[in-house]
């Protein structure tokens, strides 16, 4: 596995799909999902000049930022549960994953605590797979105003995780989805919302075709993820 080339391959391959879809390459955030890797491959990624890491677990990493000294961005992708906000709001410059009004609430206590303002996603589960978290797009909309409503939370957007599948246009749809939930959203709000989070090793460039502006990537950086190291590490 050469990290520098396996960068420097995705990076053409962002370019080419911006290129096709008339977008400029500053429109597109890459998220390299670090999770279950260890430190080294943090620090690795950060001396090619990555510096926006997405984590799943608040144990672990709470663990790799003491790890990894610098000026790091970490975005929290995974399923969080209520009683580890206090620290996702501490750790992380993003919440991608808020797929309920009940979890809205509970950061937004916890920023005002902190005097912080919490940039979040809402995560959408577009295709309604039952193994997957996140909302129903009737259920994003019924719920949307309240948690605007939260004065420590802001909204910058949505994300998905499209279904697993070996051809990445079978994404296509589901991307779609997410960007027309947006534009349902931007009406609600009355302003546009920046972001769109979708894409990941095996869909990206479609993503990308569709609107993405942040795509999360790990295997295709990193290579095969190593299994979690402790399982219940985050089960107190
Ligand atoms: C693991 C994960 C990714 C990265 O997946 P790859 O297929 O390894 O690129 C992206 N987004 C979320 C929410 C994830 O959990």
């Amino acid at each position: 596995m050469d990290l520098a080339d396996n960068l420097n391959r995705i990076e053409q391959r962002i370019v080419a799909a911006c290129a096709r879809a008339g977008r400029e390459r500053s429109s597109v955030t890459l998220v390299a999902v670090t999770k279950n890797q260890p430190a080294q491959v943090v620090r690795d990624a950060a001396n090619l000049g990555l510096t926006l890491f997405g984590e799943n677990r608040i144990q672990e990493t709470k663990i790799k930022i003491g790890q990894c000294p610098g000026h790091f961005r970490w975005h929290m992708i995974g399923h969080l549960q209520s009683n580890k906000t206090r620290d996702a709001v501490h750790f992380f410059s993003m919440i991608e994953s808020v797929d309920s009004l009940a979890l809205a609430q509970e950061i937004n206590k916890c920023a005002d605590k902190t005097a912080k303002t919490m940039p979040i996603l809402l995560e959408v589960n577009v295709a309604g797979e039952s193994t997957k978290f996140g909302y129903r797009p009737d259920q994003l909309l019924a719920e949307f105003e309240q948690i605007n409503a939260l004065p420590k939370i802001e909204i910058h957007g949505l994300m998905t995780i499209a279904p697993y599948a070996d051809d990445p246009e079978k994404a296509r749809p589901h991307f779609r989805c997410l960007r027309e939930l947006k534009t349902e959203c931007e009406k609600i709000l009355g302003v546009p919302l920046p972001h769109l989070s979708m894409g990941m090793s095996g869909d990206f460039e479609v993503a990308i075709e569709e609107g993405a502006t942040m795509i999360r990537v790990g295997t295709a950086l990193f290579g095969a993820r190593p299994k979690p190291v402790a399982k219940n590490e985050d089960v107190e």
